[in-house]
C-alpha cells in the first residue's frame, strides 16, 4: 500500500521579545529575524500602570486592564503574546533600559554584575530603573534559556565633551556618578540611522538638532554622528518642558518648598516628574492635544502651550551655538511628528539660524518641512525605538558589530 501520509517541515524563525518599561506603561513586540530586517509580527502597549483605569492594547485594539505593578502587566502581556508566532522559540529577550550609568556605555547581555549595578543605580532614576529591573527579572523567570540584553538609552551620549557633562558642583561628586548623561538615546539612534538614509552621509555628519518632543522631551546636538550636547541630564527630568516633568529649575527652589511648604523629599520627586510641566501649567491635562484644542477659551492651557514651545525654542538655540550653526533639525515622538502649530510656533523667529518653515509642507506634516531655500533642513520622522532595538541585538546575534 502507497504510503499517503504528507511530511511537513515546520520551518522555525528565530524572534526577539521587545520589552520598553515606562514609569507607568509596558510597551512590547516581537520581531521575526530570520533573513534581512527584522519583521514586527506583533506589538502592543500596557498604560496607567499602577493609575486608575489602566488599558491593554495589541494592535489597533485595545481594553480595560486590571494590573497593579510591571510584573503583573509582563504576565499579562506573555499571555497576550503566547500564540504569536516566535513567541515559544525568541532568540532573545532585549530591554530597553533607561540608564547605564558610568560602566555600562554600549548594548549588552543581561548578566548578574549588571543587575546588581543596576540596583546601586536605582536612585539615579527612581522613576524608570526600578520598573526596568523588575522587568527584566521576571523576563528571565519566564525564560529561563533566553539569553535578555540590555538597551542603554544613555549609550548614545557616552562620548559627550567634558564640558557638556561635568556639572557645576564640588568636584567630588563627579567622581560618585553625578554628571550628565542624557537620555532618549536609542530613539536618537534610530533617528540619525534614518537621517542617512534620507538624506546621506553628508547630512548625518553634518550639525544636527534632534527634538524628540513626547510624553518625554529632550533636543540632542549631534555632530559628526555624535552626542556633543542634550538637554535631559543625571535624570530624564531636566530639560525641556515635558508633559508632566519640570524640565530645567532653579535649584533653591527644593529646599525653599521642603522647608517652607513642608513638602517632604518624595513629594518634591513626584511634583517634579508627575504633577508639573504641561499638567502642572494646565491644572488639567498633560496631552498636547487637549491643551491645542482648549487654548482659545482656556488661559491655563494657553500658557501650558507658551511655555512648552518658549522653552523648545531657547534650547534649540542654545543647542545651534554649541554646534556652531545649524544644517538639520529632525521633530519626532508624538508632538514632533504630528503637531504642525507646535512645530511652527517652535521654529518662529529663528530665521536667524537659518531655519525657514514651509507652512503647506508642515501643515502636512511632509518628510521635510523646511523651505528649498532654508539653510537647514527640517525633518519630520518617526521614532521607532522597539525597532532599532531588534536590529541592535539581532546584529549582536549574528555578531556583526554595532555602534
Ligand atoms: P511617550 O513619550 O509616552 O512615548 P509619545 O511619543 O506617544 O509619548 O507622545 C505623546 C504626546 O504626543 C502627547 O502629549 C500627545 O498629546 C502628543 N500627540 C500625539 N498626537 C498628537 C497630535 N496629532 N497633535 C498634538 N500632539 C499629539
Amino acid at each position: 500500500m502507497a504510503n499517503t501520509s504528507v511530511q511537513f517541515t515546520i520551518k522555525i524563525v528565530p524572534a526577539i521579545l521587545t520589552i520598553n518599561g515606562g514609569s507607568s506603561s509596558l510597551k512590547f513586540a516581537i520581531f521575526a529575524t530570520g533573513h534581512g530586517k527584522p519583521q514586527r509580527t506583533v506589538s502592543g502597549e500596557i498604560e496607567r500602570i499602577g493609575l486608575p483605569n489602566p488599558t491593554l492594547r495589541v494592535g489597533s485594539s485595545r481594553r480595560p486592564v486590571k494590573v497593579q505593578n510591571h510584573a503583573e502587566a509582563l504576565a499579562l502581556v506573555l499571555e497576550q503574546i503566547n500564540e504569536t508566532p516566535g513567541a515559544k522559540d525568541l532568540s532573545a529577550v532585549a530591554h530597553r533600559v533607561v540608564h547605564g550609568g558610568p560602566l555600562y556605555r554600549q548594548h549588552q547581555p543581561v548578566n548578574a554584575a549588571m543587575l546588581a549595578e543596576l540596583e546601586r543605580l536605582s536612585p539615579f532614576d527612581p522613576e524608570h530603573l526600578p520598573a526596568d529591573i523588575s522587568l527584566i527579572r521576571c523576563c528571565t523567570e519566564a525564560f529561563p534559556a533566553v539569553p535578555q540584553f540590555a538597551c542603554f538609552d544613555t549609550a548614545f551620549h557616552r562620548d559627550l565633551p567634558r564640558v557638556a557633562y561635568l556639572l557645576p558642583i564640588p568636584r567630588k561628586y563627579e567622581k560618585r556618578g553625578i554628571r550628565r548623561y542624557g537620555f532618549h538615546g536609542l530613539s536618537c539612534s534610530w533617528l540619525m540611522q534614518q537621517l542617512k538614509e534620507r538624506a546621506g552621509e553628508e547630512a548625518a555628519r553634518g550639525r544636527v538638532v534632534i527634538a524628540h518632543l513626547g510624553n518625554g522631551a529632550s533636543m540632542t546636538a549631534v555632530h559628526n554622528g555624535r552626542s556633543v550636547d542634550t538637554t535631559m541630564s543625571f535624570t530624564p527630568t531636566a530639560g525641556l518642558v515635558m508633559s508632566r516633568r519640570t524640565g530645567d529649575l532653579d535649584p533653591s527652589l527644593a529646599a525653599y518648598l521642603i522647608r517652607i511648604e513642608k513638602m517632604s523629599v518624595d513629594d518634591f520627586q513626584h511634583m517634579v516628574n508627575a504633577e508639573s510641566g504641561l499638567l502642572g501649567i494646565s491644572e488639567t491635562s498633560s496631552d498636547m492635544r487637549d491643551l491645542l484644542d482648549a487654548q482659545q477659551n482656556d488661559a491655563r492651557a494657553a500658557d501650558a502651550v507658551d511655555s512648552f514651545c518658549y522653552n523648545a525654542k531657547k534650547h534649540l538655540a542654545g543647542l545651534a551655538a554649541v554646534l556652531g550653526g545649524l544644517d538639520t533639525l529632525i521633530f519626532s515622538a508624538g508632538i514632533g511628528e504630528n503637531n504642525a502649530e507646535v512645530r511652527a510656533r517652535i521654529c518662529h523667529g529663528l530665521e536667524f539660524l537659518g531655519i525657514e518653515l514651509d507652512s503647506i509642507a508642515n501643515n502636512q506634516n511632509g518628510a521635510i518641512i523646511s523651505k528649498k531655500t532654508s539653510k537647514a533642513t527640517v525633518h519630520v520622522i518617526k521614532t521607532d525605538e522597539e525597532m532599532y532595538i531588534a536590529q541592535t541585538i539581532t546584529a549582536l546575534l549574528r555578531n556583526e558589530v554595532t555602534s
